[in-house]
């Protein structure tokens, strides 16, 4: 059945129907304007400020949406976005939120004011974004380890930031430093090899190695130990509960308990000495005071440290963790430690080995625990850069490699109406080298203009306005934080598009919906 008026949609309440795209888009714009004006170099901070009177200065586009009070439900659609891309990518967050944005207030023009189908729309703006992506990955370039680009990508990066020259720096060196090291199945993965660390008592360096935030278990215990063996222990290290002693109320059976527990405790220390051991990285809830003693008294230098540092440091270490007594007859479980050593002023552990060096740890610092904070922050998105950009290649920076698909994307035909969705994708392309240059000062829109027709790498130099070959600059970007970018912007805005009526309901959680009889 045919119907010649198909792709126009004409409500018959149009008030009603039409509410909750306009209302929903006016939540999105007014969480977008918070953000975008911190696009880019030139981008501006943002004082937030809680009831309690706490501050924070912040250029980061998640951190500033996450710390939003009240916001509209549609909108935090928008903040969801944005925290995965920052889960995702680690970089490029504004600049999902930017065109998101924009697809929403280009794409509700469509349908409000030319009366096309949502549907239509939102077909385009699927057919627009996976010819974008592909585009894109046709512009990228392939980096390695040692190319200057990589420098550029992290500098670029960085380049909004707080003190960002300086921490590129740091980035860099921890990069090089990692190096190879940091490939796992053909593809880096710097989270693995590279921790960050903020720390406001101490200066900005890169330590070759792990840094614990954590004391020794005892004062008493040995500072540092060279050519250590060590066991990352989670074995029960509490043999005879408290709870047990409070039960019993007869002085017979406490004793019994705790000579239990003396012996007990001594069996398992002499079983942890038996291997030769003489660090413990402890893992385990509680540990008997009594075992704690006889590690001082045996030399041995242990450190209490959390499930989640299990994994790295026995990655680093080669000891494996030990859960059960048994385990500890076993020869694989030692692992090796060139040097261990507290720094007693900074609080903190050092733990080198040179022989296997794809560990490094940068201590990043600030003055003020907000600036740290923001610094640290800065630092995990350079990284993360990087390594978006040595696994996917790289694309001009600027909106420049944005920009220059956009004509490619309008000779595309769709069979409709649809058509309409690759203006709106085209507009969102736009949308961020427009942004960028509006918040260094200029017209944006006029030098859009002027830059559109020049060849594919060109863009603003941000300093004096002319048109620049962003590739010469040195301006680039990840390929994964352009695409993942459009792609999580594309989802806020089919979503959005596609909804007519917000309505109230009764309750939503999650577990009220799975125990609905649907
Ligand atoms: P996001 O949260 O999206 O990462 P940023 O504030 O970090 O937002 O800005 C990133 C954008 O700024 C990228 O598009 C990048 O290419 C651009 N950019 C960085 N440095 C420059 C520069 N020197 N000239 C022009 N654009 C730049
Ligand atoms: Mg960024």
């Amino acid at each position: 059945m045919s119907n010649p008026n198909y792709g126009v949609w004409r409500p018959m309440a149009e008030n009603v129907e039409f509410n909750a795209l306009e209302s929903n888009s006016n939540a999105i714009m007014a969480v977008a304007d918070t953000v975008r004006t911190t696009l880019g170099p030139k981008g501006l901070d943002k004082l937030l400020i809680d009831q309690a009177m706490n501050r924070h200065i912040s250029n980061d586009g998640v951190t500033i949406l996450l710390s939003l009070r009240a916001i509209h439900p549609v909108a935090r659609m928008v903040v969801e976005i944005a925290e995965r891309q920052e889960q995702l990518v680690g970089d490029g967050t504004t600049t999902a939120v930017v065109m998101a944005a924009e697809m929403i207030k280009e794409g509700k023009r469509f349908v409000k004011e030319l009366g096309v189908h949502p549907t239509k729309v939102v077909e385009g703006i699927e057919g627009g974004i996976r010819e974008a992506c592909h585009l894109l990955e046709r512009e990228a370039k392939k980096i390695s380890l040692h190319d200057i680009a990589l420098e550029q990508v992290v500098k670029t990066s960085l380049s909004s930031k707080l003190d960002g020259r300086k921490l590129s720096l740091l980035v860099i060196s921890a990069l090089r430093s990692v190096g190879q090291n940091a490939l796992y199945d053909d593809s880096y993965d710097f989270d693995k090899a590279i921790m960050v660390l903020r720390r406001t008592t101490m200066e900005d360096r890169v330590v070759n190695g792990i840094v614990l935030e954590r004391k020794r278990m005892d004062p008493e215990m040995p500072l540092g130990i060279k050519d250590a063996r060590v066991i990352i222990s989670r074995l029960d290290l509490k043999p005879v509960k408290e709870a047990w002693m409070k039960q019993n109320s007869k002085y017979e059976e406490i004793m019994n308990l705790e000579n239990d527990r003396i012996s007990k405790s001594k069996d398992i220390v002499d079983s942890l000495l038996a291997t030769g051991a003489n660090v413990i990285l402890i893992a385990s809830d509680e540990v008997d005071q009594v075992i704690e003693n006889l590690l001082v008294a045996n030399k041995v230098f242990a450190v209490r440290i959390s499930i989640e540092e299990i994994e790295y440091l026995s990655r680093y270490t080669r000891a494996r963790p030990i859960r059960m007594i048994d385990d500890l007859k076993r020869s694989d479980i030692l692992g090796m430690i060139d040097h261990i050593y507290e720094d007693e002023d900074n609080g903190v552990i050092y733990i080198h080995n040179g022989s296997r060096e794809y560990m490094a740890t940068m201590i990043v610092s600030g003055a003020t625990k907000e600036t740290s904070l923001e610094r640290w922050r800065a630092a995990v998105d350079g990284v993360n850069a990087a390594e978006a950009a040595l696994n996917k290649g790289v694309v001009a920076g600027g909106g420049a490699a944005e920009l220059h698909v956009i004509a490619k994307i309008k000779k595309l035909r769709m069979k409709g109406l649809e058509q309409v969705g690759l203006d709106v994708v085209a507009s969102a392309l736009e949308s961020i080298m427009r942004q960028i240059l509006t918040n260094a000062g200029y017209n944006g829109l006029e030098k859009v203009m002027a830059v559109k027709a020049s060849p594919g790498t060109f863009g603003i130099d941000i300093d004096t306005g002319e048109p620049i070959d962003m590739w010469k600059a040195g301006v680039l970007d990840p390929l994964l934080v352009k695409t993942m970018a459009l792609e999580a912007a594309g989802e806020i805005a089919k979503s959005v598009l596609r909804i007519d009526r917000n309505l109230a309901a009764e309750d939503l959680s999650q577990q009220a919906l799975s125990e609905s009889k649907r």
